[in-house]
């Protein structure tokens, strides 16, 4: 039977009140999930709606996933991983956590640069949102093009201004893990050197400790995920809006190598026992109706190639149009231990 008809059918059993037909009861989704917003929602519920697939979710950060899906083994109902950053894919992925999959339409959709390497039996995690780590900075103690590149981070014209998150969160480990995969090994370790010898302190907080740091006047520059910025930009409350008047946001590396993106993303799951209905939920998932709410969710950027979204707050801060970086993110995957040790050699807490 084709999914229109099943969907038919089910549309109209609900509508009269009848039990629903075996095959609908059957068709479920297990889903666990480190992304939790409001408009992720609209998403779970349409993709049930047009396919009759019910989801069950598991919600928990992306360390008690992993230790969950680790804990279950093979007896794990999870069908589909949620998780957000490249470096925590790529670490779920290297313990073995999820499976390859062969989608045409996720090749189509989503940019390959977004994705785990392929393999001859497939990808195994897919990007479904972005957004870009940036650099914001005091313009009263900081010139724009004293912060056009990350590598001026490690610029000694910045000394006693640079403000960080731990370089080991996985936010960071993925910019720093394709720095280097850009300038290479002894490049990228001088710079991450660079960095520590800048640093207005030692590296404590979120990305959005950083922006307010920024505003206070304890840091002169930092970098943070576009989106945090982007909520304080939206708040309603008046020292939100303080911290976003006193501080500027540079896309790095526009005239270069672009700025460093990273996803929110997905996989299947090692022992999915629904595994159609998993990557038909990916693929739906790359759709233009739910890469909106998905990335808007957030204040992210779609994934998917040619699909806009109309967030103003990205907007205002040039987010319409900027030059991503096309560094693979399966790059991060490759120097994720490597740039670890970098981190422990140059003091990178
Ligand atoms: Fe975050």
């Amino acid at each position: 039977m084709k999914t229109s008809t099943r969907l038919n059918i089910a549309l109209a059993a609900i509508a009269t009140g009848i039990a629903l037909p075996a095959f609908a009861q059957d068709k479920v989704l297990n889903l666990y999930s480190a992304r939790h917003y409001q408009t992720d929602e609209v998403v779970y519920e349409t993709f049930t709606r047009t396919t009759g697939i019910k989801i069950n979710r598991v919600d928990a950060d992306d360390a008690g996933i992993v230790a969950r899906l680790r804990a279950e083994g093979a007896a794990s109902p999870a069908d589909v991983v949620l998780l957000v950053d490249a470096a925590r894919m790529a670490a779920a992925d290297a313990q073995g956590l999820f499976q390859p999959i062969k989608s045409a339409k996720l090749d189509a959709a989503i940019p390959a640069n977004l994705r785990a390497a392929p393999t001859a039996d497939g990808v195994t995690w897919t990007g479904f949102s972005t957004r870009a780590r940036v650099i914001v900075y005091d313009p009263t103690r900081v010139k724009p093009e004293d912060v056009a590149t990350y590598e001026q981070l490690a610029d000694p014209k910045l000394k006693g201004m640079v403000c960080t998150r731990s370089g080991s969160h996985p936010y960071n480990l993925s910019l720093f893990a394709t720095v280097v995969e850009r300038v290479g090994d002894q490049k990228g370790e001088a710079w991450l050197k660079g960095i520590v010898d800048n640093m207005a302190r030692a590296p404590k907080g979120g990305d959005t400790d950083q922006i307010r740091a920024v505003a206070s006047g304890e840091c002169g520059v930092a970098i943070t995920n576009t989106y945090y910025y982007a909520r304080l930009l939206k708040s309603s409350k008046p020292e939100d809006k303080a911290v976003t008047d006193k501080v500027r946001v540079v896309f790095p590396n526009q005239g270069t190598s672009g700025t460093h993106v990273n996803i929110a993303g997905a996989a299947v799951a090692k022992h999915a026992k629904n595994r159609d209905n998993a990557i038909a939920f990916m693929e739906f998932l790359a759709s233009p109706f739910a890469q909106d709410y998905f990335a808007n969710g957030n204040n992210e950027f779609a994934a998917a190639k040619g699909v806009k979204v109309d967030n103003p707050a990205l907007r205002a801060i040039g987010g319409d149009d900027f030059k991503p970086e096309t560094v693979p993110l399966a790059s991060v995957a490759k120097n994720l231990t490597k740039v670890q040790q970098m981190l422990d050699r140059v003091g990178f807490k």
